[in-house]
Order: structure tokens, then sequence, then C-alpha cells
């Protein structure tokens, strides 16, 4: 039997909490939300979970201070972090990693082994584009933040998995069993859910986004394949890799929404109206955020999708 959550309160809360505010989703459980704002690269949220023997960390974030603040977050608590649980190898979710493991030397990392393809194809591509802008930057600032996106890169073996997950099912971590997934060719190559039956939470990764579908390196066929494997799990919130957590409820009108955005994209109907589509869609879940951040994310992903079938495929393909 689990507590019942207060889901209605916990919501609210959250929505108020700070940037890199640790708040307490259910009770052991804590999400630090990622920024995701006009002009800057985002950070994907962190989830906290209290285990018997530590912390368990889910992503780590960009940049530092979103990472920092997960390691205050452990000071505070006087527990390691044990082990790090990545979503998926994109660099807003696995930027603090090398941070991590420097200041906790025993903990393990839990992953697909996805990264692999990744450092070798779409961050290798990545990272060359990098070194020109570093070389065109208009300022000090900018070729800072350039280059911070190398480091990240070239911290190559510390961001790699010690543990690859290369199967759904239990696992035991920290003395805390989670019902760990793997979807394949979602939204990488391969993405990872945790489900927690104690508490009903389930952390879903980029497989849900909001306030936009974050489709650069994604099979959309399957990922939407993967919101229907979570539908039928018996979850009571669902925390994203991006915007608050939300409650069933709430994930069903997402995955309705990502479903006419790709049957939309599919047809004759202009860019304009898909993404018209989606905001009516979404309204209620990105209640609060800039509407041109919306439209300027919308224009660029719905663009995605109207892409030539054949290049879109070549993401599906094992
Ligand atoms: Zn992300």
């Amino acid at each position: 039997m689990r507590p019942r959550l207060a889901i209605g309160l916990t919501l609210a809360l959250l929505a108020a909490a700070p940037l890199h505010a640790a708040s307490e989703v259910v009770p052991g459980i804590f999400l630090i939300r990622g920024g995701f704002t006009p002009g800057t690269q985002p950070d994907g949220n962190s989830v906290i979970l209290k285990a018997p023997d530590g912390l368990i960390v889910v992503d780590t974030g960009r940049h530092a201070e979103h990472t920092q603040a997960i390691i205050d977050f452990a000071r505070e608590a006087k527990a390691p972090v044990r082990a790090i649980i990545n979503s998926h190898w994109h660099l807003d979710h696995i930027g603090g990693n090398a941070r991590l493991r420097r200041e906790f030397p025993d903990l393990k990392i839990f992953a697909s082994n996805a990264l692999a393809n990744a450092r070798k194809g779409f961050l290798a591509g990545y990272r060359a584009q990098l070194e020109d802008l570093i070389k065109n930057a208009p300022d000090d600032n900018a070729r800072k933040v350039f280059q911070s996106e190398v480091a990240i890169i070239d911290s190559g073996a510390e961001l790699a998995p010690d543990v690859v997950i290369d199967a759904s099912g239990n696992r035991t971590i920290a003395g805390r069993t989670l019902n760990i997934g793997l979807e394949q060719r979602a939204v990488t190559e391969g993405d990872v859910w945790i489900y927690d039956a104690a508490t009903g939470v389930l952390i879903a990764g980029d497989l849900v986004t909001l306030p936009a579908p974050l489709l650069d390196t994604a099979c959309p066929r399957r990922w939407k394949e993967s919101l229907d494997r979570l539908a039928k799990m018996d979850f009571e919130l669902l925390i994203p890799g991006h915007g608050p957590p939300l409650t069933r409820r709430q994930f069903l009108a997402y995955r309705s929404a990502f479903d006419h955005l790709l049957d939309c994209a599919s047809g004759e109907a202009p860019k304009s109206k898909c993404i018209e589509g989606w905001n009516t869609d979404v309204g209620a879940l990105i209640g609060g955020t800039d509407p041109k951040f919306v439209a300027a994310l919308m224009d660029y992903y719905a663009g995605m999708l109207k892409r030539d079938p054949a290049e879109i495929n070549k993401l599906c393909e094992p």
C-alpha cells in the first residue's frame, strides 16, 4: 500500500520553487528543476532519491550551478551520492557526471550504452560546430559558453556508464529497488525511465518534455510507441525531463498532443497549423511559459517533423 499523494498541493509548491532549489515531490524523492529559458542552453531536471545506502541521482544537468545544487543537497543531507542514473546522453542530462564523480569517487553511473555511438556521430559533429563558434565568438562570454560545451564532451570516459542498462527490469541500487526501463530509438538510441512502485512516481527523462518535444535525435514514431507503453504503467505522478511534474491526466494530455502533432506533420497541413494544434493541446500544461519561446521552439521542432521521411527514418534504424 503506498501513501496517497496530495498531488494538487505538491504541484502547486513545486511550481513556486526557485530555480536550483530542491523540492520534495513525495517523501524521499526530490526534484531540482532544470532551467530552460530563451537564449541559453537548457539543464534537464534532476531527481534525487534517498536510498538506504545514500543517494541516487537521476540526471546531473549541464551547467555548473545546477550540478552544484545536487552536491549541496548531498552535503546538507549528510549522505553520499552512490549512483547516477542517466535517462539519456544529451548534454543537459549528463553534463554534471564528471563533477559528481570528482566529489563522490565511489559512485556508479547507470545508463544505456547509447553514448558510445553518440560520441562518434552526433557529439563529434556538434564538437566540430563548437570549434567554429569558438573561433568566431562575438565576445568572451559567448566563447566561454561554447568552451564549456566542448569541456563536457571531452570529459568522455567520465561521462560513460559503469553499469550498462541493456534491458528493462528491477534493480537494487544503493539498497533501493527500482523498476528501470529501457526504450530504444525513441528520443535517443537508448532512453531510460525509472518507476518507483513504493511511491507511484515515474521518472520519464525526455520521453516527456515541456514546453516542446525535443526531437533533435529522435525517432518520432518509436517515441510515440514509448509514450503508449508509459501510459499503461500504474504511476500517479510523472517527473519529466523538462517542465513540472505531471499527474496521470496531464501526461495523457501530453501524449495526445504528441500524437496530434505527429499526425498533423505527416499530412498536408502547413507547419503553422500543427503548431497551433500543439499550443491548444498543451496550453493548460505550460501556463506561464513565454509564448514567444514556445513559438520559436515549435517552429524548429515542427520543422524537423516536416523533413524528408527518409531522413527521419535514419534515426529509427538499429
Ligand atoms: Zn533534455
